[in-house]
């Protein structure tokens, strides 16, 4: 067991550091509770391209820049303390060009990955419905076959990055019990995304997406007819781990701003980080945090080992983003009636942290993943 980064890790993680306060933050600053234009989206993906986040998944033959998993989370983390809403974009958008390197024809792969990975493109993954959230088998959107083609009509919520993606990968029924995931090209085949208002990560947009009768030929099926539900589940070990590291990034972020206040703020004489009380708060924050740490490296480095991490993912993620909801809500603890007001970020990260525990397995369902391999017992059935 090795508790150290390597030596190439640290390289990339300090340059990478420096880029972010650079050039991300003052970009994301206008984009903390609005979401992001389509340009600024764009122009923040570029950015970040050659580094390896947004593209760092897909390898190099596919135009990525092939990064492992653990150092590519590491670079989330140190992203997400900065702006977890540039995180999620960037998260979402790789997770789809994934998906699209792994499963598309090589007429697709030819026409989409040099832009997806450059940043030139956004993509999306579309699952989720008004009617059906964690139960996925219940989706009713439907891909109906018409010769070459096939004709998607249905409702999806919660799109991460729809409103500013040029690609979604989306889920549908193509039988009773079969489902498929295809490629919908915005331009070329339609779809129509609205932003969808909520508590935080306000700069990252969450949309409900229609598709009314669009037409895609079968040479846009990613998988093969049949494939999309194991496609989908095959993501969602990673993009549990990759949830954890915005969580992660959130807490950091909020655990330093009340340091920083804590230091300076004085009551009964001295600064409120030297009464007893308030540095057991700040030491429950960090405890949380490297324990949170502890657990998504370990599933990052499972994934990059390729041993199967569903469990681990799950611990992680939902350790995780629950503790990141004790540590951004400490942190307004620690900041008095400031901490609730506008005028510091504490109440944002609250916010922030609050969206996390239900994507990609809500804590209760992940819980139930650990729990089936605990007993042997399945309970969603
Ligand atoms: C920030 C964010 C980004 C997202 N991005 C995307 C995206 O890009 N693409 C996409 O497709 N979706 C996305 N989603 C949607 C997300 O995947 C769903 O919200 C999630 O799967 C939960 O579904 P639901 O909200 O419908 O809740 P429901 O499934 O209706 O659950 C409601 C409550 O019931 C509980 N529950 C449900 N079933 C059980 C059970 N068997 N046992 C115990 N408790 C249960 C849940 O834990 C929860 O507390 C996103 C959501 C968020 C918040």
């Amino acid at each position: 067991m090795n508790f150290e980064l390597e030596e190439e890790q640290r390289m990339a993680l300090d340059g990478w550091s420096r880029l972010v306060q650079r050039d991300i933050a003052p970009l994301a600053k206008d984009f903390k509770d609005q979401p992001f234009s389509r340009d600024a989206a764009l122009e923040v993906m570029q950015i970040m391209a050659p580094y390896g986040v947004g593209s760092g998944w897909v390898p190099e033959e596919g135009g990525g820049v092939g990064l492992d998993f653990l150092t590519s989370g590491l670079l989330f983390e140190e992203l997400a303390k900065v702006s977890p809403d540039v995180a999620g974009l960037a998260w979402v958008a790789e997770g789809a060009a994934l998906k699209i390197f792994q499963n598309g024809s090589d007429a697709i792969k030819e026409r989409y990955l040099p832009k997806l990975t450059t940043g030139e493109m956004i993509g999306c993954s579309a699952i989720s419905e008004p009617g059906m959230g964690s139960s996925v088998r219940e989706m009713r959107t439907l891909a109906v076959r018409d010769g070459k083609y096939f004709r998607i009509s249905g409702e999806k919520m919660w799109t991460s990055n729809a409103t500013v993606a040029d690609v979604v990968t989306v889920v549908a029924r193509t039988g009773e019990n079969e489902f498929s995931m295809f490629l919908v090209d915005r331009e070329e085949h339609g779809f129509k995304a609205t932003d969808i208002g909520k508590l935080g990560l306000n700069g990252w947009p969450m949309c409900q997406v229609l598709f009314d009768d669009v037409v895609v030929p079968e040479e846009n099926l990613l998988g093969g007819v049949g494939a999309g539900m194991r496609e989908a589940m095959k993501g969602f070990a990673r993009s549990r781990c990759f949830v954890s590291c915005l969580a992660l990034g959130i807490a950091q972020a909020a655990l330093q701003d009340a340091i920083t206040y804590a230091k300076d703020r004085v009551q009964f004489g001295k600064p409120i980080a030297g009464h007893q009380l308030v540095q057991a708060m700040l030491a429950e924050m960090a405890t949380d945090i490297s324990a949170s740490q502890l657990l998504v490296y370990r599933a990052l480095s499972m994934l990059d080992s390729g041993k199967r991490c569903d469990v681990e993912a799950s611990i992680a993620k939902s350790f995780t983003t629950e503790a990141a909801q004790r540590v951004t809500s400490k942190a307004i603890q620690v900041m008095g009636a400031f901490g609730l007001t506008k005028e510091f970020p504490a109440e944002r990260h609250f916010r922030n942290a609050r969206m996390l525990t239900i994507p990609d397995g809500t804590t209760q369902i992940n819980q139930l993943i650990i729990g089936r391999h605990l007993t042997g017992i399945d309970a969603f059935s």
